[in-house]
């Protein structure tokens, strides 16, 4: 299990991914600056493959979650699958290298060319979420005089406990298809004659810090999918059972990707009562890609008010929007380890950008040795980090550095001025 500081630690009093210095890796290419490690992404990915020995499965990073061509190329170098939920990240996915077979295509809101370009490549199946999609989907792939391999996605209305906006698979959720309407479907298969339904899909949410949400859901599956069954007369070839487990970022508990592991074994393997016949895909993001990251910044100023200070750094919700968008918490520490003596004062870590939102921390104990010009990593920023960054106030976005032990690579150049003008025009 992989927690924030894993594969980021201090090293001769300096903050390092694996043997690199951020102070280093600062100097060299600015602040903000997002830092991964690639042995923090490559683990997780062989812990869930470790553990699922034996089954027949496919683990498909969740592109969004990290969508650097770098990042995806190290993963599919590993036997990683993609999970797409857009034809830019189909782009990507094959740009990085991907076996277009371990490639699924998800997404509630494909457009018609998406589901083109998707049906292009030999992708491994679709997840549909929809009866207007999966109609639209069997028609574009009878167009392109294919039979197209589909899993529906299942909502099987469990509370993964998570924050509401994460939480995706509650009726009231927008994602995936009722019951009534999977079973008509595969009543109706010949209506969609484009089409194989040839699995189910779920992914109840992100950041589960308990196993019971996902055996509830795994449970439904299984009852589902012999319903599925016994409608198509036919047995279904996979089951994709999604994303959604959760990373430490503060003190949480999530359950160990072994204990995962081991309920998928368990609900699916060969041991269980569906004795190991479905293939079983997973799409895993955050798990991978959580701790794999930092943001490096720098301290531009510090402001004492009577029972706080203000900590003003210059990365900004721009950068890194989880705080602002789902209040989640990341642990923020000096790179410099002597910054950490000292007195503890109660602080607001806070951005440049124009917004009350724009907060990283409140309330937080931080030392007064901490001064400006200093240098501060956001911890667990390897996932929804540079992936959901923004311009907003006209700012570029960071640039991204990749290490490898004692070696490290720009994996994506700081944006200038030019790149967020470019396709404007003044008249
Ligand atoms: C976002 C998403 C994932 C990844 O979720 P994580 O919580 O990052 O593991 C997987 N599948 C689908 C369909 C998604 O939308």
């Amino acid at each position: 299990m992989s927690d924030p500081l894993t594969y980021f630690q201090y090293r001769n009093g300096i903050l390092s991914a694996e043997e690199l210095s951020l102070e280093e890796m600062a100097s060299q290419f600015g602040t903000p600056l997002y830092v991964y490690s690639k042995e923090a992404f490559k683990n997780p990915f062989h812990a869930i493959t470790t553990g699922l020995a034996g089954l027949n499965h496919l683990v498909c990073f969740a592109v969004k979650a990290n969508p650097n061509l770098s990042i995806l190329s190290l993963l599919a170098k590993e036997g990683a699958g993609m999970d797409l939920v857009s034809s830019g990240e189909l782009k990507r996915a094959l740009r990085a290298g991907t076996d277009p077979q371990k490639i699924v295509f998800s997404g509630v809101g494909k457009s018609a060319s998406e589901m083109d370009e998707g049906l292009a490549h030999p992708l491994h199946s679709f997840n549909v979420e929809s009866v207007s999609e999966l109609r639209l989907l069997s028609a574009r792939s009878r167009a392109a005089g294919k039979k197209t391999r589909v899993a529906l996605r299942f909502n099987p209305d469990v509370d993964p406990k998570t924050h509401p906006y994460i939480s995706t698979g509650l009726k009231k959720n927008k994602f995936g298809l009722q019951r009534a309407e999977i079973l008509e479907i595969a009543r109706n298969q010949k209506l969609y004659p484009g089409i194989e339904v040839a699995g189910l899909s779920i992914h109840i949410g992100s950041q589960i810090l308990s196993l019971s949400p996902f055996s509830d859901a795994f449970l439904k599956t299984k009852k589902m999918a012999a319903d599925v069954e016994s409608s198509l007369g036919k047995p279904l070839q996979f089951l994709d059972i999604g994303g959604g487990l959760g990373v430490r970022y503060r003190n949480e508990k999530p359950p160990t990707i072994a204990k995962y592991t081991a309920l998928v074994q368990k609900n699916f393997g060969s041991k269980s009562d569906v004795r190991g016949r479905y293939r079983i895909l997973l799409e895993p993001g955050r798990t991978i890609a959580g701790n794999a990251g930092v943001l490096v910044s720098r301290v531009l100023f510090r402001k004492s008010r009577k029972n706080k200070d203000f900590i003003i750094i210059d990365a900004g919700m721009n950068d890194l929007i989880r705080p602002a968008l789902y209040q989640s918490y990341h642990e923020i520490l000096p790179v410099n380890e002597d910054h950490r003596k000292g007195k503890s004062r109660k602080c607001d870590i806070v951005g440049p950008v124009c917004e009350s939102s724009d907060c990283f921390a409140s309330d937080r104990p931080f030392s007064d040795r901490v001064a400006e010009g200093d240098l501060v990593a956001l911890l667990s920023t390897g996932a929804y980090g540079m992936s959901m960054a923004s311009q907003y106030n006209s700012r570029t976005r960071p640039a991204e550095v990749l290490v490898d032990g004692s070696s490290y690579r720009l994996i994506r150049r700081r944006e200038t001025f030019e790149d967020l003008i470019r396709d404007e025009v003044v008249r």
